[in-house]
């Protein structure tokens, strides 16, 4: 049933940024048959998985490791059409290349068998047959987690404590601590390094994160990461002219001032130029936090928002260097010496001391992003975010790009310095500047008591027609749990226009 056929007039809803939120769940309710405009700050879309182009040299802005395509499939095939028509998806394999303090490397496979049996390479045929067990167990908590956990509108805390889904949770060790639970199957300590420090994407270290973020490990290291033919922001590029030819008009380069609020209700979108877009209901894709504070007014903002924590944030440094980077995988790792440490210092809001860092090469698969006989760089280093130390980021710039190519030129990629002839450096004032709470792109934490039910939620509670998609609401940071808010925020929006249908 369409929204025209239940109210003979078609709802309008206006998706407020083209992030991979917006844009997911734009698609989905305009698949639900509602008129759909969507306002973007930027001239491209895809925020923070954007690009900057210098040189010569494409940078992709944000995510590397993209994982579960089959997210972006489900959107093309709402619009009846197929994603590997729009979108060059390259698996790599090595999904990473880990390097340890005593010189070992490990390469995750990004499938069981392959993993397997580098695993029996490096490690020995014993724990090659406990990694096989633990595939399974990740396997088995993603599954039991996915519709229960993940892919679910919670309405009340008291929902998780409800279905057996928590019995089973329980059982398969999700309300655990990451680091133990895995070490409860891997004897050896690269491995477990391999599968925990991905809590790290959520905000955590794995001594502290529960049990249900292992699924990080199990949706990169096992079911496989991805690039994508032009970079990651192809994928967002592809998801916007689908967008358009569902009919959703995408309006570029049109920030949002504020939304209009009368009797309870959101009714308009403001844009900076004073144009007023009316609604029927709005979704918000700005960080959470950011959009209670900028777009809606004072009074609508929850406490618990005000208080939210956040996750640590990065240093980017984008490198275009007019060689190849020597014995470089796409993802490459560099673990610290003592792996605990890092964590404590960052979540204590300091600098690493032994700092461990990633390198991403995207052209290691596409190299038209650089130059012919170039690389692009990506080095990323885990920081604090803006309630830690006290850092003056602006002056700090400088010496990230050196601290960088230093890092990289101790680490064996050669010449570094220089090889580089562009460079971006991206810190966690930038972020803020971007529009991100506390200076991190990661979010607000996933720490119980900001996970699942208790997550931001994602309808204002105290404005009706207002509800929010991206990384600090329900379920979670990165793409594949963005792509899964927008479609949560699809529902919600449908419910708040009185119609319960949404295309599957
Ligand atoms: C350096 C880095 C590395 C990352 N690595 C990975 C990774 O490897 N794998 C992974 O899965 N995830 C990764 N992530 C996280 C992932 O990129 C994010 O979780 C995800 O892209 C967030 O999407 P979103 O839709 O929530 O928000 P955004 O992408 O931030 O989208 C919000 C949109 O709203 C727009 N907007 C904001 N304010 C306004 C306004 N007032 N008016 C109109 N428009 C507005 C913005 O311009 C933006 O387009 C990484 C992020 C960064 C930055």
């Amino acid at each position: 049933m369409t929204a025209s056929v239940t109210t003979g007039r078609r709802r309008r809803a206006v998706v407020v940024g083209a992030g991979y939120g917006g844009l997911a769940a734009a698609i989905r309710l305009r698949a639900a048959g509602l008129d759909v405009t969507v306002l973007e700050r930027d001239a491209r879309p895809g925020g923070r998985a954007g690009r900057i182009e210098r040189d010569g040299f494409a940078f992709d802005t944000g995510p590397s490791v993209l994982t579960m395509p089959r997210l972006l499939a489900d959107l093309f095939a709402l619009g009846g059409e197929d994603l590997a028509d729009h979108l060059e998806l390259i698996r790599l394999d090595p999904a990473y290349r880990a390097t340890f303090h005593d010189g070992s490397v490990l390469r995750v496979r990004g499938d069981v068998e392959a993993m397997r049996e580098e695993v029996a390479e490096v490690c020995g045929p014993d724990e090659a047959e406990r990694f096989t067990r633990l595939a399974a167990r990740l396997r088995e908590l993603y599954l039991a987690e996915y519709d229960s956990f993940i892919d679910n509108n919670f309405d009340s805390p008291l929902a998780l404590a409800k279905p057996q889904a928590a019995a089973r949770l329980i059982r398969l060790g999700g309300f655990r601590r990451v680091y133990p639970l895995v070490e409860s199957f891997l004897t050896d300590w690269r491995l477990i390094r391999m599968f925990t420090f991905q809590s790290m994407y959520a905000g955590m270290s794995p001594y502290e994160a529960l049990g249900i973020y292992a699924v990080i490990a199990y949706m990169d290291a096992i079911e496989g990461v991805y690039s994508a033919k032009g970079g990651v922001h192809a994928a967002s590029v592809a998801l916007a002219g689908l967008a358009e030819r569902m009919g959703v008009e995408l309006r570029m380069s049109t920030p949002v001032a504020e939304i209009e609020v009368a009797g309870g209700r959101a009714i308009a979108a403001r844009t900076a130029d004073g144009e007023r877009v009316p609604f029927d209901v709005v979704v918000l894709n700005p960080d959470l936090p950011v959009a209670y504070r900028d777009l809606l007014p004072p009074e609508a903002t929850p406490r618990r928002v005000k208080r939210l924590t956040y996750s640590p944030s990065c240093v980017v440094v984008h490198l275009g260097l007019d060689r190849k980077v020597p014995d470089a995988a796409h993802h490459n790792i560099h673990f610290a010496r003592d792996f605990q440490a890092s964590f404590d210092d960052i979540l204590a809001g300091r600098m690493q001391r032994d700092p461990s860092w990633f390198l991403t090469v995207p052209t290691h698969s596409d190299p038209d992003l650089a130059p012919p006989g170039g690389d692009v760089g990506f080095w990323l280093l885990p920081t604090p975010n803006l309630e830690g130390d006290p850092i003056d980021w602006d002056a700090q710039a400088p010496r990230e790009l050196e601290r960088a190519q230093a890092e990289l030129e101790r680490a064996g990629y050669g010449p570094i310095a220089e090889a580089t002839v562009a460079s971006e450096v991206v810190t966690p004032a930038d972020w803020a500047r971007q529009g991100m709470a506390a200076g991190t792109p990661f979010a607000a934490s996933h720490h119980f008591r900001q996970t699942g039910p208790f997550r931001p939620a994602n309808v204002a509670p105290k404005v009706r027609g207002v509800v929010f998609a991206g990384s600090s609401t329900t379920p979670g940071v990165g793409v594949p749990m963005v792509l899964i808010s927008g479609k949560l925020a699809a529902e919600r929006a449908l419910a708040q226009v009185g119609q319960e249908e949404l295309a599957p």
